[in-house]
């Protein structure tokens, strides 16, 4: 029994060829001088963030980036050795832990970086990068004199080594442009206050990066749309090249029976059978992170759509099926089967959020399986790992 072995009929593929392929694309996109930060926080955004990053590096980008310290760590006990940024807040009693490790933090305090220097061995250096907030009201220096308090704790220390600076917008996948343009424009004027330009400056999120490469310095943070999947509905329209969906959701008929006129589906009893019908019990329920709000929503069976019948349980739900089908026949909650596709924004709308939750969200119960060339490289199963 190992990592690489699962159990049960619930199961997520991650095309892997899809991710190279929009990692292409944005290199493709990029001029040469420019980088590509591949963004796998949140285990790549629930795609599995050791086999992304990979396929990231392999296929061009340069630079990986998590939200926190163990996200990078974990990375480096997996053999991964280029050079990750953590974009969150880190403490400065683990800027040491950083440090060895050749992970580089986010620094936006002269506090923190005094405090960070207790920590840190003589012979190590921590990299990081200054965050400067320009709008998005979340982490980062808002001012000139935040910035040279910095710069003179750096200046008159050896411990650290400034990499890069960068901002994040609130608003770049939005038509309008008119909040964007001043965080750009404020963003330059507290860059041009900086007494050196690190060697890395990057505003870019993927939407800025796919609208706006000019405006992204020398690195973009290419995440959502890494995975194939558009960082807003308003955006859908104006993407310069085709995103490749990686992410698909499936599982397998575990049982299945006839209905009479009259009997009741699951918790609450809130179903009943109008006609006889034939109903399938699928092992996926809100435990998975496949919420009690999909209940009413289709599933496709083979090659047919199929309702989410009665209550959405813990490791369990009801479809109604068109006709009796085998015990072991796919379900795919996400993905393509035969002409019907189930895409992450369909799932999203449904759901009344973005598509950036959906895969986020089915959770480290469901066992990855990765793809490269429609053959599987790779399983992993969290739960025995
Ligand atoms: C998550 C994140 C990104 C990636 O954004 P996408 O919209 O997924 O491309 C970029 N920068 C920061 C600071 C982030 O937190």
């Amino acid at each position: 029994m190992t990592s690489t072995s699962f159990y049960r009929d619930t199961w997520v593929e991650v095309d892997l060829d899809c991710i190279a392929a929009n990692v292409c694309s944005m290199i493709k996109h990029l001029s040469p001088e420019q980088k590509v930060i591949a963004v796998v926080k949140a285990n790549g955004y629930g795609h599995g963030d050791v086999q992304v990053a990979r396929v990231a590096l392999e296929s061009g980008a340069q630079y990986l980036a998590v939200a926190f310290l163990d996200e990078a760590l974990s990375l480096r006990k997996h053999g991964i050795g280029a050079p990750i940024l953590v974009l969150g807040a880190s403490r400065p009693e683990d800027a040491n832990v950083a440090a060895e490790h050749q992970i580089s933090l986010t620094v936006y305090n002269a506090e923190w970086l005094i405090e960070a220097s207790k920590y840190i061995k003589d012979d190590k250096k921590l990299t990081f990068h200054l965050k400067i907030d320009s709008g998005m009201g979340r982490l980062g220096v808002r001012s000139e004199q935040e910035i040279s308090e910095i710069f003179e704790v750096i200046e008159n220390g050896s411990h650290f080594h400034l990499e890069g600076v960068f901002t994040h917008f609130a608003t770049a996948d939005e038509l309008d442009l008119s909040y964007f343009i001043k965080q750009f424009e404020r963003f330059n004027e507290l860059l041009s206050t900086l007494p050196v330009r690190p060697e890395l400056v990057h505003t870019g999120n993927s939407a800025t990066g796919l609208r706006f490469p000019e405006k992204t310095f020398n690195a973009v943070r290419l995440g959502i749309a890494m995975y194939g999947l558009t960082p807003s509905m308003e955006m859908k329209e104006i993407i310069p090249y085709p995103l490749k969906e990686a992410f698909s959701l499936h599982s397998k008929l575990v049982h299945v029976k006839k209905l009479a006129k009259g009997d009741k589906v699951s918790y609450g009893a809130t179903y009943t059978a109008e006609v006889e019908e034939w109903v399938g019990t699928v092992p996926i329920g809100y435990a998975d992170g496949w919420i009690r709000k999909h209940q009413g929503a289709e599933v496709l069976v083979s090659g047919v759509r199929c309702e989410i019948i009665g209550r959405v349980c813990m490791d369990q739900l009801m479809v109604r099926l068109p006709k009796k089908l085998p015990i072991g026949t796919q379900v795919t909650l996400i993905g393509t089967q035969e002409n019907e596709t189930i895409s992450i924004d369909e799932v999203a709308a449904r759901l009344e959020t973005i598509n950036y939750e959906v895969p986020c969200t089915i959770n480290f119960r469901v066992p990855r399986i990765f793809l490269k060339k429609q053959s599987i490289i790779e399983v992993r199963n969290t739960i025995l790992l």
